[in-house]
């Protein structure tokens, strides 16, 4: 399936539309009229899942799952019921649908939606599996000879985020405070974060709950979709911080992702394998077939008022560990796994400079600033700026994208304790 499926739905066909047939991403949607509820993007519209449902036109066994301001009631009932529904829906809205006069009032404008959060995030892992973000960050802080931490190459590092912080694109993100220690100061000074960056990111969404060790098979079937994810981070605040137990406060500011789940099955045609492997990894998450996917990346920055300028492209077959091989890793453990849970990638950087997906390794650590088209330098984000990440994969005469994942910066509070 890696030709366009034509729709009835107007601008569905378009070669530029994120939002074919072939994708049918799962978004939270409300209008003035309308609570927020299940919504499926298609070209221009949203098909409003929870009408649908009531009109009998998609039915999950006896209960209703869309009328809820969350996916997480779908996707717990298995890959099953994701097949079925991604079935029901082509069927609905593909070209010559026998139930499109049914369907067709259930359309919504997307111009006329605002997007929720698609899902109740449970949980929140980040990882820290793209090599080459990993061998930039090693080679600023430690020198290229031990760029990599000895266990890098054996296992997908990662920490335990904060699920509370995870907000939909569009939300403004504060500039933080906290404690630092800059090289030259004798003592540590509290202060709105200097050096506050983005990480570009993708998220995959946990569907299925484990309890127990699972394998790379079991979890690459347990991963219901993909999201952009924007781990805003804070170099100075982390600085200080992280020793020994990781980041902390640095990363709690807020994560930023895109409005639509794209789901594994949309992603199928684009599947590409892990990058060459320098140690042959442990059984327990060695490459049991293609986990990664074939999906353009890119970066925007526009400074306050002005146009935007593209500071980075790549890819996600960059990263080193898949999503899958992070979730197996996750339950080595016997961790218990949830629906919803949130697996951020890591900062995926290409192997050449206009491929960083950070402004720590674009600036260099801030020795080397950029410059944007509008003549501006950036060396970490200003307040006022809207970052801005876009995915895509590329079929044949289709694209399957993921809509905005988007945020600009305001300024930090002046007094963060004043009440
Ligand atoms: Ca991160």
């Amino acid at each position: 399936m890696t030709q366009l499926i034509r729709s009835w739905v107007a601008r569905a066909n378009d070669a530029d539309t994120p939002f074919p047939v072939n994708n049918l991403p799962y978004g939270v949607f409300s209008t003035a009229m309308l609570e927020p509820r299940c919504g499926v993007a298609i070209g221009d519209k949203i098909l409003d899942m929870a009408a649908a449902e009531a009109a009998g036109l998609v039915r999950m066994g006896d209960k209703a799952v869309f009328d809820a301001p969350a996916w997480n009631g779908f996707m717990a009932l298995g890959p099953e019921a994701w097949a079925a529904l991604r079935a029901r829906l082509i069927t609905l809205l593909s070209e010559g649908a026998a139930e499109r006069a049914e369907v067709e009032p259930l359309l919504v404008d997307q111009a006329d939606a605002d997007l929720h959060l698609p899902f109740r995030v449970a949980e929140y892992t980040d990882f820290y599996a793209g090599k080459n973000h990993a061998l930039n960050v090693g080679t600023m802080f430690r020198g290229p000879e031990n760029a990599l931490p000895p266990n890098w190459l054996h296992l997908p590092i990662g920490y335990n985020g904060r699920a509370s912080s995870v907000v939909v694109s569009g939300t403004d993100v504060r500039r933080p405070c906290g404690q630092v220690k800059p090289r030259d100061a004798e003592e540590p000074r509290f202060q709105p974060s200097a050096r506050f960056d983005l990480e570009l990111e993708m998220g995959a969404i946990v569907g299925t709950a484990s309890d127990g060790p699972i394998s790379v098979k079991e979890a690459d079937d347990a991963i219901f979709g993909y999201v952009l994810l924007n781990d805003w981070s804070a170099r100075d605040i982390q600085a200080w911080e992280y020793q020994p137990l990781g980041p902390f406060q640095a990363k709690a500011t807020a994560t930023t992702i895109s409005p639509w789940i794209v789901t594994k099955a949309a992603l199928e045609p684009f599947r590409a394998d892990a990058p060459t492997r320098e140690k042959a990894l442990l059984p327990h998450l060695a490459d049991v077939g293609p986990m990664l996917y074939d999906i353009d990346l890119a970066v925007t920055l526009a400074p306050e008022g002005k146009p935007a300028t593209t500071i980075a492209r790549t890819n996600y077959r960059e990263i080193y560990y898949s999503a899958a091989q992070q979730l197996a890793h996750h339950t080595t453990s016997g961790c218990p796994m949830r629906v919803g849970d949130l697996l951020g990638s890591g900062t995926i950087s290409g192997s050449t400079k206009p491929e960083r997906g950070s402004l720590l390794e674009l600036s260099w650590g801030g020795k080397e600033p950029i410059t944007l088209e509008t003549g501006e330098q950036r060396r970490f984000l200003e307040d006022g700026d809207t970052l801005g990440l876009t995915g895509a994969a590329h079929g044949d005469g289709y694209t399957i994208g993921f809509g905005p994942c988007v945020g600009t910066i305001v300024p930090a509070l002046d007094d963060p304790y004043a009440r």
